[in-house]
């Protein structure tokens, strides 16, 4: 099956490396796919920041200026502004051209939740023809909590704070029901800041919340390559999906070809740990499971 979890462009100082923003040239997405197969997956949903469209900023408004800390306020806004470069209406076009041409791949998009503007949001991608949608907590009110431009602000709040105040949110997004899939769903510990004992009080209302909702959570190989050195969701947060009844994908978080299905065979290892048997794969934002 497949990665549920992958851009077309790199971000920033990577921008370099990729296509011109907001231009899928021939082969592009050929080349996800076939990083895909020779890693033994058969298909790759594309999933798009919806903030790096163009077309998100009427519907997701100036979401920085909610900060008691000005420097958290200008760092996403001068973050959005040169991050948010991408044309909604070319990416559903060009994956959509894709399909057209018989390759293996699925519509999706990653949804940044807020919830002042998730409903908004909602109407708003109600048009396009969706495979799946997945929802990432990637701002606490204005705080970019996974961008390494932004990591002071963990000093000024406490560890204990930023870990409460982000899993609150992340509740809130497993609750909305908005989204097929909770992307990345502790990406707090992404620069290695760790809380320590047991953070079952804050992963349970997680859990009981995508329950609830039916609400798949992702299996993520990203966070192997960042600080936290382990993928999202840990151990004891999958653990407690798998025993709630939750259901998962899997995914990259690639924003480069050769990073599609990237280490595949360890996070399958490591959904079995937990008990997994079965993965999610979507078509038109219904699912049906498939031997993991
Ligand atoms: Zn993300
Ligand atoms: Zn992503």
């Amino acid at each position: 099956m497949g990665d549920y979890h992958v851009h077309l462009h790199p971000h920033g100082p990577e921008r370099h490396l990729g296509p011109e923003p907001g231009e899928y040239p021939p082969g592009h997405i050929e080349a996800f796919v076939e990083a895909a197969f020779a890693r033994g997956e058969d298909e790759v949903g594309f999933t798009e920041h919806l903030y790096r469209c163009v077309e998100s900023t009427e519907v997701l408004g100036e979401f920085w200026l909610d900060s008691s800390n000005p420097l958290v306020q200008a760092h996403t806004a001068a973050f959005v502004a040169d991050d948010r470069v991408l044309s909604l209406e070319k990416y559903v076009t060009a994956v959509e051209a894709a399909k057209d041409r018989g390759l293996p791949v699925l519509l999706g998009l990653e949804v940044d939740y807020f919830p002042e503007t998730i409903d908004a949001v909602s109407e708003f991608l109600a048009p396009y023809p969706w495979d799946f949608l997945i929802g990432s907590t990637h701002w606490i009110g204005a705080w970019s909590v996974d961008h390494d431009g932004a990591d002071f602000e963990f000093e000024r709040r406490g560890v204990r704070t930023a870990y409460e105040d982000y899993f609150a949110i992340e509740a809130q997004l497993a609750a909305s029901g908005a989204v097929d899939a909770l992307a990345h769903c502790d990406v707090v510990k992404k620069h290695g800041r760790r809380l320590d004992g047991p953070l079952d009080h804050l992963y349970q209302p997680v859990v009981a919340a995508a329950l609830a909702s039916g609400t798949a959570v992702e299996v993520s190989s990203a966070g192997l390559h960042t600080g936290a050195g382990e993928p999202y969701p840990a151990p004891d947060f999958l653990r407690m999906f798998y025993e709630a009844g939750v259901p998962i994908t899997t995914a990259s978080d690639a924003h480069f070809p050769e990073h599609c299905a990237r280490d595949f065979d360890t996070i399958k290892d490591y959904a079995r740990a937990a008990g997994y048997t079965e993965r999610i794969r979507f078509r038109s934002r219904r699912r049906e499971m498939v031997p993991l």
